[in-house]
């Protein structure tokens, strides 16, 4: 099922302190039928504020949202066909995993057989069907985790919204975790909206992502697409890892300088519609990890601080005074020839060097 939300608005108001939180500000956007979509960003974005918008758990201050063509903005949760998954899984501790995965449609008066039918079958989706009479203290995190799915899946929900599912798993569950929400998303078609602030796990399972920082959203997208195209110094620095590396710059002679190294030839462009590129601007020159090559006769040099040997990858951290954080990371694959100590030179991947005007810090090029 298609979401559209339009103009969604939540304002919390502190009346005894006189003040008011914007938490989601203007959001528009429409989610595609069947899709993985990750909502992300920094700690008090407005990621769950959005979640619970939608589930109807919170209202709006303003703007409305669709299911398909129906408005139910004022229709209450039970009303709208959502299965949701809680951070902290939220099961019945006194209930075995076949009564909490039966309580929706209990709740709902669905008949005794076909309840167990349907209870069995969500169970298989998220492969716990053979743990139904253990208890949940009796389970590890990551199948308390699917029972909660599973419970979720239950009532054939139209939208399914998962809130930090995974973060009460260790790293390795995390990573086998995520896989399987996006198996079970597949398997079953259903929307699925997936908060997060983990970047990397947005990126990994999403079909869409998008970023918000201060309840405003930056962007919207595939994730790759994002990742090359970002809209603003906020969105590069949020997506990868290891992050993108940032200089300070400027435009002056036809070209873009760190520093006294000239390192590409630019336009200057004086248009309505994109930010102006003029000469003297002072900007960022955003360099993602993998854009520099080892080359003895590269344009920028930087004296290796140390090395992060990762097996295929080998991250080189170096001190770089014009760079807006002390280090600079690259990434170059261990068999490379290249220096393991002393100072280094790179030239640069044109396509993977980005440019922000440094005062709105938005995107030049
Ligand atoms: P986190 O990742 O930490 O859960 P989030 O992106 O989900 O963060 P929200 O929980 O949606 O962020 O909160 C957005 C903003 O709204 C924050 O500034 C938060 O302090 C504020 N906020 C959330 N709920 C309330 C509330 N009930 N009353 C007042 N302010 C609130």
């Amino acid at each position: 099922m298609k979401v559209v939300l339009e103009h969604l608005t939540k304002i919390f108001t502190n009346k005894k302190q006189k003040s008011e939180v914007r938490a989601v500000d203007d959001l528009n956007i429409e989610i595609p039928d069947g899709k993985l979509i990750g909502l992300l960003g920094p700690s008090g974005c407005g990621k769950s504020t959005t979640l619970y918008m939608i589930a109807g758990l919170q209202e709006p201050t303003s703007g409305h949202i669709f299911f398909e063509d129906a408005d139910v903005t004022d229709l209450p949760p039970e009303k709208r066909g959502i299965g949701m998954v809680f951070q902290n899984y939220a099961l019945f501790p006194h209930m075995t995993v076949a009564k909490n995965i039966l309580f929706p449609l209990e709740s709902a008066r669905v008949p005794k057989k076909e309840a167990a039918v349907k209870a069995f079958e969500a169970a298989k989706i998220v492969q716990i069907e053979n743990l139904m009479d253990r208890k949940p203290s009796e389970l590890s995190g990551g199948q308390q985790q699917r029972v909660a799915i599973a419970r979720a899946l239950v009532k054939n929900p139209n939208v399914l919204l998962l809130d930090e599912p995974l973060s009460n798993l260790d790293a390795r569950l995390r990573l086998q975790t995520r896989e399987e929400i996006k198996r079970i998303q597949r398997e079953t078609g259903v929307t699925t909206i997936f908060v997060t602030h983990d970047q990397e796990e947005a990126m990994s399972i999403s079909d869409y992502i998008v970023v918000m920082k201060l309840g405003v959203m930056q962007q919207v997208g595939k994730p790759q697409d994002v990742y090359d195209d970002p809209v603003n110094l906020f969105v590069a620095n949020f997506l990868g890892t290891p992050p993108i590396n940032i200089f300070k710059g400027e435009i002056k002679n036809g070209g873009v300088y760190i520093g006294e190294e000239r390192i590409m030839d630019i336009a200057y462009r004086d248009t309505e519609d994109k930010p102006k590129i003029y000469e003297g601007q002072n900007i960022y020159v955003g360099i993602r990890p993998e854009g520099f090559l080892v080359d003895p006769n590269g344009v920028l040099t930087c004296h290796i601080d140390h090395l992060e040997v990762m097996g295929r990858d080998i991250s080189i951290v170096s001190k770089h005074e014009l760079s807006t954080k002390p280090t600079v990371r690259s990434i170059v694959d261990s068999l490379t020839d290249m220096p393991r100590e002393g100072e280094i030179k790179f030239n640069l991947r044109p396509q993977k060097m980005l440019l922000f005007d440094a005062e709105t810090e938005e995107r030049l090029k």
